[in-house]
């Protein structure tokens, strides 16, 4: 993921390439496993490009997310956080997430067998899935560790 894939990315979309739009997504691509709130991508932009306000931020989010370049996730934590789409990178399905009910820890993983479930779907009921989101929620190997001792 670079920069020139960014800008050939906007430019499909119809977008000016700019140095904000272009660091919003080179933060988010660069920190996949952080899953950043608005301010969080802020302070990291930041350090690039520091004449970038809080509220170019937010549009800059905003616009990414209406065109499907970043995905918003809600991690039950009570803020809006984002990521990098999977339609924008390589890597065609996107990663689904642990939350562990006692450090609030997010982990990710790749796979969920949920395409034999959506072809089942389809068959039986003649619904469509185009996407699903999955979040599955227990205790870490860590937190389980600190239970046992
Ligand atoms: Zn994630
Ligand atoms: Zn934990
Ligand atoms: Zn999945």
């Amino acid at each position: 993921m670079d920069r020139e894939h960014f800008a050939a990315l906007l430019k499909s979309k119809g977008l000016k390439v700019t140095n904000q739009r272009i660091g919003v997504l080179d933060v988010l691509s660069k920190s996949k496993d952080h899953h950043l709130t608005a301010e969080e991508i802020y302070d990291l932009v930041r350090l690039d490009y520091p004449d970038i306000g809080l509220a170019t931020v937010y549009r800059t989010v905003q616009l990414l997310l209406e065109l499907g370049l970043i995905d918003r996730i809600n991690l039950d934590d009570g803020c809006a956080r984002y990521e990098i789409s999977s339609k924008t990178t390589e890597n065609q399905h996107h990663h689904h997430h642990l939350i562990c009910l006692s450090c609030g820890k997010v982990f990710s993983f790749e796979e969920d067998f949920l395409e034999r479930l959506e072809g089942h779907i389809q068959e039986s009921m003649g619904f469509r899935v185009t996407d699903h989101e999955v979040k599955l929620y227990g205790y870490c190997k860590e937190c389980q560790e600190r239970r046992q001792e």
